[in-house]
């Protein structure tokens, strides 16, 4: 096989990044974007490498029964959605199996796989967008996403995972962009002021924080901004000005000014109110965020006596909204601003039996341990690289009754699973959860049990 050969394919997998994937007659891997499982196509071959091979579809000879029209012009293009192409059933489907392949395959693990807590709603959805904002060759202002892989903004006036309203905030930056010629910033030079444009919307109380990523203090002009911005967004609660000045892939410096309102916005989950903030991690499925905390809560099967230790906590929610029905509550976060959200979330709802930490979670974990706290419930949520065999270590010398993991990535809750099996604890259950349809991605959480 070699580039540009046209080839027969049937899609027969998905990788965790989307694509499909198919096997030549003699066994060679070939990955194909866009394709869907159960496609026959005709294949032009883009590279080969030694086991594998990239190829892009030519012709689709029999389309997969799961297929549909695509329902968004920017579909293919960015780098948001993976799957407008095929039915959500579908979806769903792949996702399982994924969460299933990873647990057992790389795991090692045979247990029992819930069916995945599906979304209601599959489109605008998020509370979140980070847009990159810059001009293209004939000097347009572009606010969009990136391309697959790449740093090249693809335009994108209103987004279907998004709420409405963010395309109203995006007509407003440009039109401001394009009568005040804003410089945006070029990756290259390092130039230019304006780099993002981040919002965040809460659903439940309708506030809406709006944050400017600038090369800066500032933008010239920002009060017409405001003005602008004030007058045409009623729900507007504050807006925010990040500082980065670094020649980086990192969206925000580490600085933030209040230009508007007290910096932050407040939103409701599992009936308890949060703060959130520019720095803060808050569940972008909000909807899908209280289903996946109800099952988390009842893998906790808490009866009010116990010691509960929320790892990776980010604001507290998933502690905060477990709070009343333990005994004591201990979160542990990196992230300073998102402690002293924690902090005053459990202020705000009353909780008076939980204390943060911010600190590395493998350490605190440890600190802990050799202070002989000794928690009945572990709660686990790390970001995608999971908890690693140290923290796992750690939890199981810990010896909790049971241990709540909430996963982002099928892969490391898998590796992790197996560590905590060679100490001492069994999978009950998984569930997986559908927190970000269309994309790839996966949340799945499990049960574990001291032997
Ligand atoms: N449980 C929270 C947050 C989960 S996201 C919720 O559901 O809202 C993962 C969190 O882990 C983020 O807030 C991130 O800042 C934090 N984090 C990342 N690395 C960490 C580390 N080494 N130690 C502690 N927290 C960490």
């Amino acid at each position: 096989m070699k580039k540009n050969d046209l080839i027969p394919l049937t899609i027969t997998s998905a990788t965790a990044e989307g694509s499909g994937v198919g096997r030549t007659a003699d066994g060679m891997a070939v990955f194909v974007p866009l394709s869907a499982i159960g496609d026959e196509l005709t294949v032009r071959v883009l590279k080969v490498k030694k086991t594998y091979a990239f190829g892009k579809i030519e012709d689709i000879l029999t389309p997969s029964p799961a297929r549909i029209t695509p329902d968004c012009a920017c579909f293919s293009q960015c780098g948001g959605c993976a799957w407008r192409h095929i039915t959500y059933a579908e979806e769903c489907r792949v996702k399982q199996q994924r969460v299933r392949d990873a647990v057992e395959r790389v795991g090692g693990i045979q247990t029992v796989f819930r069916p995945m807590i599906a979304c209601e709603r599959t489109d605008r959805y998020r509370n979140k967008a980070q847009f990159p904002v810059g001009k293209d060759r004939d000097g347009k202002t572009q606010i969009g996403f990136y391309a697959f892989h790449s740093h090249r903004i693809i335009d994108c006036a209103d987004c279907a995972l998004q709420p409405e309203q963010f395309a109203d905030v995006i007509r407003v930056t440009r039109d401001f962009v394009n009568t005040y010629d804003v410089s945006v910033y070029d990756e290259s030079t390092g130039k230019g002021s304006l780099r993002h444009l981040y919002i965040r919307h809460a659903e439940v109380t309708d506030e809406l924080m709006v944050c400017y990523v600038v090369n800066g203090g500032g933008l010239k002009h920002e009060d017409v901004l405001l003005q602008a911005l004030r007058s045409q967004l009623p729900n507007l609660k504050t807006v925010i000005f990040n500082s980065n000045r670094e020649k980086t892939n990192v969206v925000l410096g580490s600085k933030n000014r209040v230009a508007f309102g007290d910096g932050f916005i407040e939103d409701v989950l599992c009936g308890k109110i949060f703060r959130i903030s520019p720095f803060s991690f808050w569940q972008v499925n909000r909807a899908q965020a209280e289903k996946l905390y109800a099952k988390a809560r009842e893998y906790a099967a808490l009866t009010g006596r116990e010691h509960v230790l929320d790892l990776y906590c980010g604001t507290g929610t998933i502690g905060l909204t477990m709070a009343d029905s333990c005994a004591s509550l201990i979160g542990v976060e990196i992230i300073a601003d998102a402690v002293r959200d924690a902090e005053q979330n459990a202020l705000r709802n009353g909780v008076k039996n939980a204390r943060f930490l911010c600190a590395d979670a493998p350490a605190a974990a440890e600190q802990l341990r050799q202070e002989g706290i000794a928690p009945d419930v572990v709660i686990l949520d790390p970001p995608r690289k999971g908890c690693g065999e140290a923290l796992v270590k750690t939890v199981a010398k810990m010896s909790p009754s049971r241990v709540v993991y909430v996963s982002c990535d099928p892969a490391t809750l898998a590796r992790d699973l197996k560590y905590f099996a060679e100490n001492g604890y069994q999978t009950a259950e998984v569930t997986p959860c559908d927190m970000f349809s269309r994309t790839a991605h996966v949340e799945s959480v499990a049960l574990l049990r001291r032997d």
